[in-house]
């Protein structure tokens, strides 16, 4: 029964649950059962709780019964990453700093599942703050990827993207700062969607770095990410960056929306540095849009090599002043044996910060500091201009973007140890974020040892519409997405 439960996409299972072929609480049960045999393994789960998870599945049977549906995630279990918060539960951004903390609110995506009746379905792991790109910088525990346990799960994300591979969840909430979904979505063989910025409440996100953080969802098809987004998208009052915008029924659109599209191929994303067979399966995604009729061009973005440096600016000085919170008096561990107030400042921060955290926290404070902001900070955000510029120029011959995810598979676990190999595998994720564009990742292969393989498609600003279409265009063509890791 689990299995032929925990893989179906949410719209056969939205459709079952529909018919009463089965209840919301079978559904929890299965994907409660899993979780029992699979996570000792995988451990994806910082915290979960069985008893509310089977009590809203009981909330969302009782409604149905009455006739009163709350919508296409309706009793489904969902994941959430270690940084949304949910009232009353723990929210720990995989960090010692909030071990025992519990959220007093909820975050408007929270709040827009539990109106669409979803069940909220457990805590999952990430690098702590969602800085990493490996899982390998949590402070809660490792989380192994589910297609080869010695393999990183990807990251930040890594708990959404591997929670879901092993069938923990239905559907999964990641966020993105710089490929935090995308890269544990390709490692994780699923589909990752990072919204445009704006297009997403962050209310209720822990920010690392504001300008460039999205949520998004995590899921086994491109329909169900629309599925999701459709739930979580809108604008907020609670969040001042979020936009105004016309919500389109992205479902409806998918389907409707057929090309042939112009397709664009950025040659510096396809130099040094590309795994060969990451760089053949994207060359044979390519070769498939082709032959449906797609026009494919070469496109340059030129300012793609300045992506890394102007990131690692931004995205530190903004963490830095984020992370400023966390100081044991409003936030926060506090630690115990302190001389003074001054020293339990210093104390908590330094018991309560994980050795990554604590080295963006120096490089931001220093690249924002006097006589270093203008040479840093300031010369990021021109270049960010030029960056998005790149991009947009490019969209006035093509439709979207073709790229890798990743330069690799999945590695394996400690594989990096210098953390400069580790920014390296965003290489391709980073340019998006500072643009504030959309992108998907989806499933496109395998490597020669079983590692899933990742493509990446890049849209125009707010037209995730389109973009999902062109996804599922090539989604529909291939059953990469109906495979799953034997555990
Ligand atoms: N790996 C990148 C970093 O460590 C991106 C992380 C993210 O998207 N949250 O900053």
């Amino acid at each position: 029964m689990a299995d032929t439960l925990i893989y179906q996409s949410l719209a056969t299972l939205a459709e079952r649950l529909a018919q009463k072929q089965i209840s919301s609480v079978e559904l929890t049960q299965a994907v409660i059962a899993r979780t029992h045999l699979v996570d000792s393994r995988v451990k994806a789960f910082n915290s979960r709780d069985e008893a509310d998870a089977l009590a809203q599945a009981k909330a969302s049977d009782a409604r149905r019964a009455t006739g009163n549906v709350g919508g296409a995630l309706d009793g489904i279990p969902i994941g959430l990453k270690d940084v949304i918060a949910v009232e009353n539960q723990p929210l720990t951004a995989s960090s010692r700093m909030l071990a025992n903390f519990i959220s007093p609110y909820d975050a408007t995506v929270t709040e827009k599942l539990k109106k669409g009746g979803a069940v909220l379905w457990g805590r999952l792991n990430m690098d702590e703050f969602a800085m990493g790109s490996s899982t390998e910088n949590s402070a809660t525990q490792q989380t192994c990827n589910p297609w080869n346990l010695s393999c990183v799960p990807g990251g930040s994300s890594g708990g959404s993207a591997a929670a879901l591979a092993a069938g923990e969840a239905i559907a999964t909430l990641g966020s993105d700062t710089g490929g935090s979904i995308r890269q544990p979505a390709a490692f994780c063989g699923v589909v990752g969607l990072k919204p445009t910025y704006g297009l997403i409440s962050r209310y209720g996100l822990i920010a690392f770095a504001s300008s460039l953080d999205q949520i998004g969802p995590l899921t086994h098809t491109v329909e169900d990410a629309a599925t999701l987004l459709q739930v979580i998208a809108g604008h907020d009052e609670r969040d001042s960056t979020s936009f105004r915008t016309e919500i389109p029924d992205y479902r409806a659109e998918l389907k409707k929306r057929h090309g042939p599209w112009k397709l664009g191929i950025p040659k510096e994303y396809f130099g040094d540095g590309l795994d060969p067979e990451v760089g053949a399966a994207v060359e044979r995604a390519i070769e498939f849009y082709r032959l449906q009729g797609c026009e494919i061009k070469e496109v340059s973005l030129p300012h793609t090599r300045y992506c890394l440096d102007a990131y690692y600016v931004i995205a530190t000085a903004e963490a830095s002043s984020n992370l400023a919170r966390f100081d044991g008096v409003r936030y926060g561990h506090r630690a115990e044996k302190a001389a003074d107030v001054v020293d339990q400042y210093f104390q908590s921060r330094a018991e309560g910060f994980g050795e990554e955290v604590k080295r963006r926290i120096i490089l931001g404070t220093y690249v924002l500091s006097s006589g270093y902001y203008d040479a840093y900070y300031l010369r990021a955000q021109k270049v960010r201009t030029l960056i998005r510029q790149d991009f947009l120029n490019a969209y006035q011959e093509v439709d979207a973007l073709i790229t890798p995810t990743t330069p690799t598979p999945a590695f394996k676990l400690g594989a990096k140890a210098d953390p400069l190999a580790l920014y390296l595998c965003d290489i391709y994720t980073i340019g998006v974020n500072l643009a504030g564009l959309p992108a998907i990742s989806l499933p496109c292969g395998f490597s020669s040892s079983g590692l899933p393989l990742g493509l990446q498609l890049i849209g125009r600003p707010f037209e995730e519409a389109g973009l999902l279409a062109i996804a599922n265009a090539y989604e529909q063509g291939h059953d990469w997405h109906n495979r799953h890791p034997q555990l």
